[in-house]
This record gives structure tokens, C-alpha cells and sequence, in this order.
């Protein structure tokens, strides 16, 4: 009886980037499904979710232009999202201090709050997560950097507040393997797995030194920051 050639995988599997993006767009279904749904009972939007966290993350008031660029949205759909935020009062309208004829777009104390509770991941996220050890978990945040870099230069999402755009980043600047990179702000050392993905201390780089950072961080290394992995 003739032998049966071993079943080619390979040849069986589609692309592993087209898996691993059917990958995410499960969570992205699972995310739309519970994330803002659970943060309050007024059931938010995606939309509205996200503005809360941008008016708390900027900590001064925000035109509707300037909330539409950072969602990434059309001015009419930050208006709507805007408008809803008022009526359910998490939000109020005022004069911009320097230019009376704008408004410019602040939270409540009521939104205030309720932006504290959905800035976080929600629960459910958070334990799929914390199956990762601290090594993949550390990696898996490179890992989104890099995607989230991507789609940033495809203009498919605003610019992100992330260490690998700052002007204070600057990689492997140090010799210790677990803190490897220089924040210049605070003027310390840190390795990857303290890499912040929206830092209010974040000021964009020149495009030149952006471009020389990113080369110098996402080389082959292997992900920093992890006590004992290195
Ligand atoms: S200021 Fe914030 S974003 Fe910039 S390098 Fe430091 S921690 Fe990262």
C-alpha cells in the first residue's frame, strides 16, 4: 500500500498577515459589541466613547475641527457625536478664550467621570490579555505600534501620541537591555514594555528624526524591558 504525502501545510494555509488581520477583526467585532455598550448606561457609541477620551486626554477644551481630526471623522459625525454628549450632558459648549466667535467643546463633571470609566480596556479584553505572559504581552505592544505606525502613514487614523513619533524619544541610546531607550522628557531610561501608545507629554518629532528613531526601533531587537527575558 503506497504511503500518503504528508498533508502540505503550506500550500494549504492562506497568507499569515491575512489570517492574523481576520484575527483582529474578530476583536474588532467582539470590541464594538461590548466596549462602550458596558461603559455606561446610557449605552455610548463608538464614536461618543472615543470623544469622551479625547476631551479628558487633551485637558483644555476642543474646537470640532480639532476633535474630528483626532477621531479621524468627518466634521458632520464629531458634530453629531458632540451634539448627543451635550444633550446627555457629559459635555458642554463655551466661547473660545481667544477667538470669541468659537466654541470650543469641554466635558462635565458628570463626563468627567464617565470618561474614567471607558478610558479603560474593558474587562473582558483585559483577561483574554492577561493570558499573554509578560514577555508576549510586551511584544504584542511592539507589535501594535508597528501596525498602528502603518496605518497612520496610510492616513487611515490620525496621528497617534506614541513614543515612536515623540521628539523626547530616543531608542537604544542606553546599554542596559531592559531599558534601552531615553525618554528626554523626564530625562530616564525605559525599555518597551513602558512604551505609551497615548502620552499627553507627547510632542511629534521632526520628520527627519522620526524616520531615524523608527529605524533604530524597530530593528530585529528583541523586545525590551523584561526583567530575567533578555
Ligand atoms: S514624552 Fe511621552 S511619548 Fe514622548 S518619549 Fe516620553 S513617554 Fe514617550
Amino acid at each position: 500500500m503506497s504511503k500518503q504525502p504528508p498533508f502540505d501545510f503550506e500550500a494549504a494555509s492562506q497568507p499569515v498577515a491575512t489570517r492574523a488581520g481576520a484575527g483582529l477583526a474578530k476583536i474588532g467585532i467582539a470590541l464594538k459589541h461590548h466596549a462602550w455598550r458596558d461603559g455606561s448606561p446610557e449605552r455610548l457609541t463608538p464614536t461618543q466613547g472615543q470623544t469622551v477620551v479625547i476631551l479628558k486626554n487633551a485637558r483644555r477644551g476642543l474646537r470640532l475641527d480639532e476633535i474630528a481630526a483626532a477621531l479621524g471623522v468627518t466634521a458632520p459625525t464629531a458634530s453629531e457625536a458632540v451634539k448627543s454628549l451635550v444633550q446627555k450632558k457629559f459635555a458642554a459648549r463655551r466661547s473660545c478664550k481667544d477667538d470669541g466667535r468659537a466654541v470650543s467643546v469641554t466635558l462635565t463633571a458628570r463626563g468627567e467621570e464617565l470618561a474614567d470609566r471607558v478610558a479603560n480596556w474593558p474587562d473582558f479584553l483585559l483577561r483574554a490579555l492577561d493570558t499573554l505572559d509578560a514577555a508576549e504581552q510586551t511584544a504584542f505592544l511592539r507589535s501594535l505600534m508597528k501596525i498602528i505606525r502603518g496605518l497612520q502613514d496610510a492616513g487611515d487614523i490620525p496621528i497617534q501620541r506614541m513614543c515612536i513619533g515623540c521628539r523626547y524619544f530616543n531608542p537604544h541610546s542606553h546599554a542596559d537591555p531592559v531599558r534601552p531607550h531615553h525618554c528626554a522628557f523626564v530625562d530616564a531610561p525605559f525599555g518597551d514594555r513602558h512604551l505609551r501608545l497615548d502620552c499627553n507629554e507627547y510632542e511629534a518629532a521632526a520628520p527627519n528624526a522620526a524616520r531615524s528613531n523608527w529605524g533604530a526601533w524597530s530593528g530585529n531587537a528583541p523586545a525590551s524591558g523584561i526583567e530575567g527575558a533578555i
